[in-house]
């Protein structure tokens, strides 16, 4: 096989093999654009190269010559001669775009002789020494390995000495004082002259693009991009053409519609009197593409057009590289350009209504991700400032406010109309009303499912968490890193989509669904199978996923109704009952709220399902620490303080409290558990389900209720719940006199749930995957505990593909779920089936979810859109 194809041989497809600048080179000279003539030695020749012992095979270097051969037939030119000198482009290019990551030569042919001849040739010195002088600084940067502040440098002085300021106010002979020191200085730093016989440049410059690959950049660009270290790259060569013969030439790059705003407008930067690298590089502040509208209007023109045809012969927004010499428009790249999440929503959306694509389409290009990034409120722009530390980017979103180190505290500022950080070494369930109160999260432990990722996410707040660096110490208020101590009160920004937490204000750009944004996610909802459910506790959670799309609630975590400010006493009091007529005192106090809290949520919802999860934490999260209580007990015994009644009190607090201590709380006392023990509990919740439905329905309000046993792990567990629920609920009816719907199921969380599907079916109307817990039980992995310690070596390591909490398992919990699916549809066809984990709300495991058949997942409000999306992709 041939390791060399020139660009009227290949074609788009072959970008494998071409890599993406080659494969699109040729395309483009296929259809006929302005292209300067060149060929490809391909992918395989670099992987050969490697494997070799990074020497040029015999065959490349034979192809090469031939190649080259055809190239000065073509142009008419020849390679070091100096009566037609033919000059060339050396450039990388593999397969997936790694833009700015290896290294490309200009000019490559010149040497002493061939420069004198371009000069004469052109009658332009001062142009013939500007492109000898390009030459010599990329050879001894991307073949000697010389860094450019030295070349930089010497030119600079003689800028100085001469008293110019631009690069383009050299004269001829500058340059040629420029060149002989640049000549000096590769000789006195790499031992060996720049070479002048033009076939040795070629072969050094093709092996330096080869040995790019592995530079270090190139190296880290693909680790964060999941990008194959074995791949290996092209090198293309080509035949220059020149932007910096005059001011009649330039170069510039061209994005067909604005990259940041989708803006269907050609949009882009040029410099007139230049070569490539100046653009990119930055040397010189290029001038916006509307001004080559008038200074060459007839090349503004031409390129629209060619703009416009690649654009539908791609059915995507290019990012095009062009060179204008004497006036003659040529194109020298185009790629599918990079753009925000916003532009390319709009973008593919644009592109159906201009007949570009088909809706299916445009479904696909779109990364569910992208449509979270759109509803996260952002920075407007960082431009070049340093974040003071990192941390896990555990919620995306830019946050800035003032920090503050307790929940309290957070809730108190926020009241008082201040935008506050919350910044705790980690948080707890009590932290609920801070975190609601608070624009953003900061905290030193905890991975990005931690209880406080996962609650953040949950109200689209961003956070950071596990940002180890940070000594927190949250008595004098007060935070350290990196040498730097901040009070409370005191500004940061942190931005949850990165990890970055920046120290004083950065501004905010406000974030909504665009229109094009419903319009696509309107035609997904006409495409996807899975229904989108979603995770809220509140009646705000419900609308704002409703607004979002949200087609019911899939869980409600009662739990979270009892944390707020005003019902925690109540919920102490409960739990610290002696006897059974005090315990159903307290619960009779929580009866009244917790009803007003269904009615809210029946309300919000209009009749879609609502399902209601029974109480699930161990009952210890709802009291105070221990520890806390013993420290604070013996202080004020210490100043005396304290009445013989008050420290009766006290310690009988602190005897409940040793007494719902567990050692494994995860797997203690809670969830069905609880209800079993304690049923007065549950009958409470259920009762004020009844009463809400009553209520609402007597409101001419439709309800759909759906009360979910949580940790259920044996059938006999959910069939006692189910006759509880049944004997309060009948006692309930409908102004017509009607029973009250509803069903009655649970969550599979316990790996035992799963494996016993086929029993429990037959007690349950829905199965509701809680793939939080059932990872974290079918692993045997903590999950407030494995991330920090060890699960993030895991993937870094590659033990693990994944991390489990975020991804699906398909492989074990999967097995599980398909499992389950299976055994209880075979026991009970109309079993609904669902996923409420964070998983619900991942576009990989959505995928999973719609292959082994599950009718709906169920997510947080602001992954709505995104699960959307994603169910879409599936079906597709
Ligand atoms: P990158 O992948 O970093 O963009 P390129 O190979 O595209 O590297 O080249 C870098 C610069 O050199 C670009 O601005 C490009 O337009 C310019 N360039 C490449 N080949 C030629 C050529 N044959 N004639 C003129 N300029 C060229
Ligand atoms: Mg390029
Ligand atoms: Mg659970």
């Amino acid at each position: 096989v041939k390791t060399i194809y020139s660009f009227a041989e290949g074609k788009a497809e072959w970008k494998e093999l071409l890599g993406g600048k080659g494969a699109n080179l040729a395309e483009m000279t296929r259809v006929g654009l302005p292209v300067p003539p060149g060929f490809t030695i391909t992918t395989e020749a670099c992987r050969r190269f490697f494997a070799e012992g990074e020497r040029l095979p015999e065959q490349v270097a034979r192809e090469l010559r031939e190649a080259l051969d055809a190239l000065q037939g073509q142009t008419g030119k020849v390679l070091g001669n100096p009566d037609a000198p033919l000059l060339l482009s050396v450039r990388s290019g593999a397969v997936h775009s790694m833009p700015g990551m290896m290294d490309t030569i200009l000019n490559l042919g010149l040497n002493d002789d061939t420069v004198e001849g371009l000069a004469k040739q052109t009658g332009n010195p001062r142009f013939a020494y500007d492109c000898y002088r390009r030459l010599i600084q990329m050879f001894g940067n991307v073949v000697l390995g010389l860094d450019h502040f030295h070349f930089e440098q010497i030119m600079e002085r003689h800028k100085q000495a001469a008293g110019l300021r631009l690069d383009t106010e050299l004269s001829a002979k500058h340059l040629q004082a420029i060149i002989e020191e640049y000549q000096g200085f590769i000789l006195e730093k790499s031992k060996r002259p720049f070479p002048q016989n033009p076939l040795e440049q070629l072969r050094q410059a093709v092996e330096a693009v080869f040995l790019s690959w592995n530079n270090a950049r190139a190296r880290v660009y693909r680790k964060i991009h999941r990008i194959p270290d074995d791949l290996g790259t092209a090198v293309n060569v080509q035949a220059m053409v020149f932007g910096n013969r005059g001011n009649d030439s330039g170069t510039g790059v061209a994005f067909t519609r604005n990259p940041a705003t989708g803006e269907q407008k050609l949009y882009g930067e040029f410099l007139l009197n230049a070569q490539g690298e100046d653009v990119v590089a930055g040397i010189r502040t290029p001038r916006p593409i509307g001004e080559l509208a008038e200074s060459m209007t007839e090349v503004y023109e031409e390129l629209m057009m060619f703009a416009k045809r690649l654009e539908l012969h791609y059915k995507d927004m290019q990012d095009i590289e062009f060179t204008v010499e004497q006036g003659k428009l040529y194109i020298l790249q185009t790629r599918n350009g990079k753009r925000t999440a916003q532009a390319a929503v709009k973008i593919a959306v644009d592109l159906v209504n201009e007949n570009v694509i088909t809706r299916e389409e445009a479904l696909t290009r779109i990364e569910p991700e992208m449509i979270e990034r759109l509803l996260h409120r952002q920075f407007a722009e960082l431009g070049e400032r340093k974040p003071w530390v990192k941390g896990l980017p555990a919620s995306p979103g830019a946050a800035t406010g003032r920090i503050v180190f307790s929940a309290d505290d957070a809730e108190r500022w926020a009241k008082a109309g201040e935008a506050v950080i919350l910044v705790r070494p980690e948080t707890t369930p009590d932290d609920i009303h801070g975190i609601l109160a608070a624009k953003g999260i900061l905290t030193s432990r905890g991975g990005m499912t931690s209880h406080a990722a996962v609650v953040a996410r949950g109200m689209g707040k961003a956070c950071i968490c596990g940002c180890e660096e940070l000594r927190i110490d949250g008595k004098r208020k007060q935070v350290s890193a990196a040498g730097q101590t901040l009070h409370e009160g005191d500004r940061i920004s942190i931005d949850g989509g990165t990890g970055m937490v920046y120290l004083g204000e950065l501004p905010l750009i406000e974030p909504m669904l665009s229109a094009e944004c419903e319009e696509l996610l309107a035609w997904a909802d006409e495409v996807r199978r899975l229904q989108v459910r979603t995770n809220a506790d509140t009646p705000e959670d419900a609308k704002k996923a409703r607004a979002f799309g949200a087609e019911g609630i899939g869980l409600c975590r009662t739990e979270h109704m009892f944390m707020d400010a005003g019902r925690l006493p109540v919920m102490q009091k409960m739990i610290m009952a002696e006897t059974l007529a005090e315990r159903k005192e307290a619960l009779e106090e929580l009866l009244p709220m917790q009803k007003e809290d269904f009615v809210g949520l029946f309300r919000a919802m209009e009749g879609l399902p609502v399902t209601i999860r029974l109480l699930d934490p161990p009952l210890h999260e709802f009291v105070p620490d221990l520890e806390e209580l013993v420290v604070s007990q013996a202080k004020r015994e210490s100043m005396g303080d304290m009445d013989p009644q008050q420290r009766k009190q006290q310690e009988q607090w602190i005897k409940k409290v040793r007494a719902l201590s567990e050692a494994n709380p995860m797997l203690g006392h809670r969830g069905c558990r609880l209800a079993l023990t304690y049923p007065e509990i549950a009958e409470m919740q259920v009762e004020a389900i009844g009463l809400a439905a009553a209520e609402c329905l007597s409101q001419g309000i439709r309800v759909q209720v759906e009360i979910m046993v949580p940790l259920v792990g044996h059938v006999n567990e959910l069939k006692r719940l189910r006759q509880i629920i049944e004997g309060v609920l009948a006692r309930y009816e409908a102004p017509n006199g009607s029973s009250i719907a509803f069903r009655v199921g649970t969550m599979i969380e316990v790996p035992r749930a799963a494996l016993t599907a086929d029993e429990i079916a037959a007690e349950a109307d829905f199965f509701s995957f809680g793939t939080n817990d059932l990872t974290q039980m079918t692993f045997g992995y903590s999950r407030d505990d494995a991330e920090g310690k060890f699960l993030h070596a895991y993937v870094e390591e590659k033990i693990l593909p994944e991390n489990p909490f975020m991804v699906l398992d398909r492989d074990g919990v999967g097995k599980l779920i398909r499992w389950a699916a299976e055994q209880g549809r075979k026991t009970n066809p109309q079993l609904k089936l669902g996923i409420c984990g964070e998983h619900g709300g991942e576009q990989k495991s959505i995928q999973f979810c719609h292959e082994v058949g599950l009718d709906y997942v169920s997510c947080s409000p602001y992954r709505v859109p995104l699960a959307r999306l994603a169910a879409a992709q599936a079906e597709i």
